[in-house]
């Protein structure tokens, strides 16, 4: 296909409905997956990305995340960059490095490393974007239930771990509560199970809400995390080195965050009380960080309450799509999977 006809061809993608999409996905890596004769043994690694006629040769079970990988970050296991493509292997690409010659795939080393079917990632990762319960994801990738599952958390495990290293400038914080779920333990319950996702018997009782901070500066960039106490310890313990004194916090006068600020000497404001606005510095709210609490906990209601240990792992599902906006796709996932997450692009 001519390149304009392709242009014009992806640009239907984006009136294509989320159940469209993930069809076209299915059909496109069952088309693709057959393709196992892309041995090309020492070719170099830097003409082959430049050619783009050749560009059809990079596309792999992960499309062309997994090359932007490793040319981005060389070799997994010496950090080499003198790397030349070396054939295909369970439908990856592989590389060899020069330096250590050793040979490796994009995903050596990484949370991902010997999940199987991977030619179903791009459709599991589809689904994972449309929020699809792990019943949902099964179905669509032709994987059991529990396959899906613990791809699920695969899937997590580097983007929990992927949030802004600093802010810029004005950060509003604030704390929220997430109801915690004691779905699936057996024993060692502290009290007699709750319907699933109900409310809180005592509102506000740390014992049955776990806290999470939020905090977001003014670009968008949003940091979040689980605090095992809603006191200052906890919120120093998350944030030190990413809210500093270069910044200036906005909060609504809750007493933890003022003492976090205050030790750490960091310039901080109290929102005005309701009624009672402060017309010259109209900057000072929070309503940015509210709005991200009210997305988070609509969104999260579609899980019927996480356990404490997953909920790193919903709040950075939450964080990339947000990171993403409306650029989300299902190679955005795989890249952040893998350990190329929206913050660790923008921080490199
Ligand atoms: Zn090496």
């Amino acid at each position: 296909m001519e390149s304009h006809e392709f242009q014009l061809w992806l640009s239907g993608i984006g009136n294509l409905s989320a159940e469209q999409r993930t069809q076209a996905l299915a059909f496109l890596s069952e088309r693709g997956g057959g393709d196992e004769d892309g041995w090309r043994g020492g070719e170099a690694f830097g003409e082959s990305v430049a050619s783009s006629a050749r560009g059809r040769d990079r596309l792999d079970a992960l499309g062309g995340v997994g090359h932007l990988k490793v040319g981005g970050q060389g070799c997994p296991h010496c950090a080499g960059r003198n790397v030349v493509s070396w054939g295909r292997s369970h439908t990856l690409a592989r590389y060899r490095c020069k330096d250590c010659r050793r040979t490796f795939n994009a995903l050596t080393k990484t949370p991902m490393a010997r999940l199987r079917k991977k030619d179903q990632w791009l459709v599991y990762a589809m689904a994972m974007l449309e929020g699809a319960s792990v019943s949902k994801a099964a179905q669509a990738c032709k994987v059991h239930y529990t396959t899906a599952f613990r791809w699920r958390h695969r899937f997590l495990s580097a983007p929990a771990t992927d949030k802004p290293k600093r802010f810029t400038g004005l950060v509003e914080a604030d704390e929220t509560f997430i109801l915690e779920s004691f779905k699936g333990r057996r024993s060692d319950i502290p009290r007699l199970p709750r319907k699933r996702g109900g409310k809180a018997r005592h509102p506000g009782s740390f014992f049955e809400n776990i806290a999470v901070l939020v905090a977001r500066d003014r670009h968008g960039a949003t940091f979040d995390a689980v605090l095992p106490q809603p006191d200052a310890a906890s919120i120093k313990a998350a944030v030190a080195g990413v809210i500093t004194q270069a910044n200036r916090l906005v909060c609504d006068g809750g007493l933890p965050l003022r003492a976090f600020a205050r030790r750490a000497n960091i310039r901080c404001h109290v929102v005005p009380a309701p009624g009672k606005p402060l017309p010259e510095a109209p900057h000072f709210h929070i309503n940015n960080v509210n709005a991200y609490h009210g997305r988070l906990k609509e969104w999260m209601r579609r899980f019927h309450g996480v356990a404490t240990k997953n909920l790193a792992n919903y709040l950075g599902w939450r964080r990339a799509m947000e990171a993403w906006g409306p650029q989300a796709n299902p190679e955005n996932w795989i890249s952040s999977a893998i350990g190329m997450g929206p913050y660790q692009q923008l921080t490199r």
